[in-house]
């Protein structure tokens, strides 16, 4: 989906975030821009460090203020900066308009309340629901994420439910209120493949069923196929390339993202198809390069890529990309994500 005016729900523009610590200034995120249309799955994606959950977090300034501090740059929302909003306005988008979904719920879930009471709290607080409708809608959201028995579930503690259990938990909590906006960093992770892929049909099935748009952040671009119009690639602290699902999946230009295509497994190869690692670490985001923050670690670094941060280059309406490669004066490189299918 394109960006449309019209449909704009969040438009995230040059946000810079950092840490101050004893040791200096983490530069986490540097100049991070993508928005999403109602109702669209966006997926940002990108190793550990690359600021894909600082990022997440800031949008909702769910970063801990201090060592955190958004910089710069601006989030809209529904036509408002986020950025400016004091604690007690934030807390009544929390929850009613942005919900957010974590890797490990026994973290977010309160181990000594009752899990219904915990899906009740949203719909009593925004929704000024009194406590039996509320519980009665507890009970539908519990079904309605495919716990079974939910009459009896409502009644019970996390400690009680089963991981999986616990996640579509969690998922309940934060569509309870039927929000706009659903960020679910790293939903799946800690789950086995078999309820990983229940979850993500889950997930797709209730933004059918709600019309929410969801920001789905992860490591793993396997995940993302089957759920995300969009995909933003994330890389040190800033944006290397943002197209659509095929876009990025079949004529991806980054360097990196021909790294992180190349460590998904696919079915098609019969067990034959070799996975690769990328080679090396991200850099250290205490003292950024000035040039290309990949370049240590591309196997196509030319001299230019160590001195200057290459610009956007759009390939299409949606499609960007940063790298020197697409200068004219570059050497021709064959895609080898597209080699590799031939
Ligand atoms: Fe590699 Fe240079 Fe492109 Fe960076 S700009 S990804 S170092 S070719």
């Amino acid at each position: 989906m394109s960006r449309d005016e019209n449909k704009l729900l969040i438009d995230v523009k040059d946000l810079r975030v950092s840490f101050d610590t004893y040791a200096g200034e983490v530069q986490a995120v540097r100049g991070v821009s993508f928005y999403v249309n109602k109702g669209e799955a966006l997926a940002i994606v990108g190793e550990s460090g690359c600021g894909k959950s600082v990022t997440a977090q800031s949008t909702m300034q769910l970063i801990p203020m201090p060592p955190g501090r958004i910089k710069e740059g601006s989030v809209m929302f529904n036509g408002k900066d986020l950025t400016k909003f004091t604690d007690k306005q934030m807390e009544s988008v929390r929850g009613s308009e942005i919900s957010m979904i974590f890797q490990d719920p026994m973290t977010s879930l309160n181990p000594t309340m009752k899990v219904g009471k915990q899906i009740m709290e949203g719909l009593i607080k925004h929704q000024k629901m009194s406590k039996q409708d509320a519980k009665q809608k507890a009970i539908e959201m519990l079904d309605v994420v495919g716990i079974p028995n939910p009459e009896k579930r409502v009644e019970q503690y996390p400690h009680e439910f089963s991981g999986g259990m616990r996640q579509r938990a969690m998922i309940a909590i934060a569509l309870a209120c039927n929000p706009k906006l659903l960020i679910a960093d790293e939903p799946t992770t800690a789950l086995d493949v078999t309820i990983q892929a229940q979850i993500l049909d889950l997930m797709k099935d209730l933004q059918k069923d709600f019309d929410t748009a969801i920001i789905l952040i992860t490591h793993d671009l396997g995940v993302v196929a089957d759920m995300a119009q969009r995909i933003v690639v994330m890389y040190a602290g800033v944006v290397i390339e943002s197209g659509t699902l095929d876009e990025i999946f079949y004529d991806g230009q980054h360097p990196y993202t021909w790294g992180l295509l190349k460590s998904v497994p696919r079915l098609d190869t019969q067990g034959k198809q070799k996975l690769y690692p990328i080679e090396g670490t991200p850099p250290d985001l205490f003292s950024p390069p000035k040039g290309c923050p990949f370049a240590a670690r591309c196997e196509y670094a030319m001299p230019i890529c160590r001195e200057e941060m290459p610009e956007k280059t759009h390939l299409s309406k949606d499609h960007f990309v940063k790298c020197w490669l697409q200068h004219e004066m570059a050497p021709d490189v064959e895609n080898p994500i597209k080699k590799g299918r031939e």
